[in-house]
């Protein structure tokens, strides 16, 4: 299985509660190495179009307003199988939904305010990676 790399965005309610760390460890523990990490403050347009895919959805005027609430952190995640293996540790959208030893369940305050963004594919994370961070930014 080759390296790979994620995209990952610990949001604005698990910033709010002082959860970056706990949640980072739960990477690191998964084996997900963090190779690029900033504190952040989206605009409403970075977080429009990060969600472009979902514009047609009738959460999406929620979910931009959500994401633009307070600091988010964004993170790149380096490891085999990385956008998989950050899906699993992230759990199901619906934190009612997340196996108990997943971030959502642990920290998600709502299907909404559910403490992570991850990447879906390894495509769609090459394009969230580029989105916001230089490559000069990812030390491996
Ligand atoms: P993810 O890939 O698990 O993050 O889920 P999606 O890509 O389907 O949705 C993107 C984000 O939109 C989720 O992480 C939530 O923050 C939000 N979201 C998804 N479904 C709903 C919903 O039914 N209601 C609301 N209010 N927000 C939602
Ligand atoms: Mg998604």
């Amino acid at each position: 299985m080759a390296t790979e790399r994620t995209l990952s965005i610990i949001k604005p309610d698990a910033t709010r509660r002082n959860l970056t760390g706990k949640i980072n460890a739960v990477f690191e523990d998964a084996g997900l190495k963090i190779v690029a990490q900033k504190r952040a403050q989206l605009t409403p347009a970075q977080a429009g179009a990060f969600y472009a895919v979902h514009k047609e959805r009738p959460f999406y005027n929620d979910l931009v307003s959500f994401m633009i609430s307070g600091p988010v952190v964004l993170q790149v995640l380096e490891g085999e199988n990385a956008v998989a293996k950050n899906r699993d540790v992230m759990g199901a959208t619906d934190p009612k939904k997340a196996e108990a030893h997943t971030i959502r369940a642990q920290f998600a305050e709502s299907i909404e305010a559910n403490s992570v963004h991850g990447s879906d594919s390894a495509e769609n994370a090459a394009n969230e990676i580029r989105f916001f961070f230089a490559e000069t930014e990812i030390l491996p």
